[in-house]
């Protein structure tokens, strides 16, 4: 329990989007952390619908889910993987979100009759939403991204509920870091300071002074263009923090601590640490990720492999179990709609794993049952993850079981073998926003499975994002043929995870295991199917 009320930091955008407010929010974090400070980190975003988790993956990337069950940005997914805590619903907060609190209250008759406004009424309820990370009073800091760039339309009730928050908490507890470009024209050979000053300029006009500037930037910035920085954007020349393309995202905590961005930080806010950041075991971890000492490749089989931040955690989560066993782990992302017209065993030849990834609706599905079909029939390490499990079952069901056209009711309503089926509590439900089975639930392992060694324990709680299930009615006939249900659900009996006995390692879990992998904590499903995936390539030789 924190005694004094937090500081609170906003890290904001300019110039363009995407570059990286949430790797930056996070590798501060870290270092804080690392102080021996508690820190949350926040991401507000001006969309307006109330989260993403009705939004295609192709639009938005991952839809990362929390323990309470949230579907959020998947920059919440960086935030546990670098702090290695969990995040909540509070944690993000999005346009949508904000209007609805604020359109609810005025049905309710909250506002006695006033006239609904932008200020104060929705700045009010964003500053709300700010403050009661820090209301709990877990934490030291508190790091709101805003998302978008300003100067955006809707990204301007955020600015000004920031402006305000710095008035009402005081200068001297809130921190305001701006993230801009600063563009190398390869022409001319400089480093352009003139976006960053624009970006500014929009700040200031609405009443906002950013205090420590981080300008990313392919090249080194020289000591003029900091300080032409600083003297036109009103900060201190040791607020200006370089931001250098490196080749991992986890070597950005390092270069701020380099570039001193946590030391500006605590001086601004008036932090206390006597303590050097502690980072032993984040560097442990960079050793390992960039000294393999073997390496394998991966097929990851989905329908939105065109877009790699649609697998965002699954990608991270090998990272993580790839330095675990000091493996690189090369990952060839395969399109399960055109593999359904291609050479299977072309595509996959050489492999060391397959895994088949999550997702929704009719398209693609044949060309991950069968990329799960050679998995089982050549002994490739198998991990099917949510639908990919159900892709596991379905192809059971058919090729081993002979339930011919066996199927999910998903894909497949009238289906004569429903094995993956709507799950009960699903059966009335017409909303789709933040209506499947979502966060955590408890799972117990059965002693003899694969699961349980990869584990080493038999309770265990993993996040869920879905509405269908494997179908009890078929159990028998799977465990029968060797297909063993080796997690199951305490309250509810639903199966959670299955396996196939006499396989070197085929593991279908109904959950996602990514969302729980962090850089200090890599998650025991992806370690057990990296290791399995070397001791295969072992084998083959
Ligand atoms: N579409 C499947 C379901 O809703 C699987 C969901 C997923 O892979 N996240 O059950």
């Amino acid at each position: 329990m924190v005694d004094s009320s937090p500081k609170y930091i906003f890290v904001t955008g300019g110039v363009t989007s995407s570059l990286g407010k949430g790797i930056i929010s996070a590798s501060l974090a870290k270092l804080l952390q690392a102080r021996g400070l508690s820190v949350t980190i926040q991401k507000l975003d001006p969309y307006i619908n109330i989260d993403p988790g009705t939004l295609n993956p192709y639009e938005h990337g991952e839809c990362y889910v929390t323990e309470d069950g949230a579907e959020t940005d998947l920059d919440l997914g960086h935030y546990e993987r670098f702090l290695n805590v969990p995040t909540s619903q509070a944690n993000n907060v999005t346009t949508g979100r904000i209007y609805l609190s604020v359109i609810n209250k005025e049905r309710r008759g909250d506002y006695l009759g006033k006239t609904v406004q932008i200020i104060p009424h929705i700045t009010d309820e964003i500053k709300y939403r700010i403050k009661l990370l820090g209301k709990s009073k877990k934490y030291d800091v508190v790091i709101t991204e805003i998302g978008g760039t300003v100067g955006d339309i809707e990204s301007l009730p955020y600015i000004e509920a920031v402006r305000q928050l710095r008035y009402d908490l005081g200068y001297q507890n809130t921190l305001v870091i701006h993230l801009t470009l600063v563009p190398y024209l390869a022409a001319s050979g400089e480093l352009k300071t003139k976006p960053t000053q624009h970006s500014v300029k929009i700040l200031l006009e609405n009443g906002v002074q950013p205090d420590i500037l981080v300008l990313r930037t392919e090249h080194q910035l020289p000591n003029d263009v900091r300080k032409k920085v600083a003297l036109f954007c009103n900060v201190t020349v040791d607020a200006v923090i370089e931001s250098i393309d490196v080749p991992t995202i986890y070597d950005v905590p390092m270069k701020m601590k380099e570039e001193g961005l946590d030391v500006i930080t605590m001086k601004k806010l008036a932090l206390e640490s006597d303590l050097e950041p502690d980072l032993i075991a984040w560097e442990a971890f960079l050793k390992k990720h960039k000294n393999p000492k073997k390496e394998i490749q991966l097929a990851l089989v989905g329908k939105y492999v065109e877009l790699p931040d649609a697998y965002k955690s699954i990608s991270e989560a090998f990272i993580h179990s790839g330095a675990a066993n000091e493996t690189k782990v090369s990952v060839k992302m395969i399109h399960s709609e055109k593999l359904e017209q291609e050479n299977i065993e072309e595509v996959l030849q050489g492999v060391h794993g397959i895994l088949v990834a999550p997702g929704f609706g009719h398209r693609g599905i044949e060309g991950k049952i069968m990329a799960v079909k050679y998995a089982r029939e050549n002994n490739i390490p198998f991990l099917g993850i949510c639908l990919g499990m159900q892709c596991a079952v379905i192809e059971f069901a058919r090729n081993v079981l002979e339930l011919q056209d066996a199927h999910s009711t998903e894909m497949h309503r009238n289906t004569p073998f429903p094995v993956i089926d709507i799950m009960e509590q699903q059966k009335g439900v017409t909303d789709m926003g933040g209506t499947m089975r979502l966060g955590a639930y408890d799972c117990i392992l059965s002693p003899e499975s694969n699961a349980f060694q990869t584990y080493g324990t038999s309770n265990i709680s993993e996040r869920h994002r879905h509405r269908y299930e494997f179908n009890n009615d078929y159990l028998e006939k799977y465990k029968n043929a060797g297909m063993v249900p080796s997690g199951i659900n305490p309250d509810t009996n639903l199966v959670e995870i299955m396996e196939i006995s006499n396989h070197p390692w085929f593991v279908g879990v109904q959950f996602h295991p990514e969302y729980k992998s962090t850089v200090l904590n890599p998650h025991p499903i992806f370690r057990g199917f990296v290791k399995a995936m070397v001791e295969y390539k072992e084998r083959q030789k």
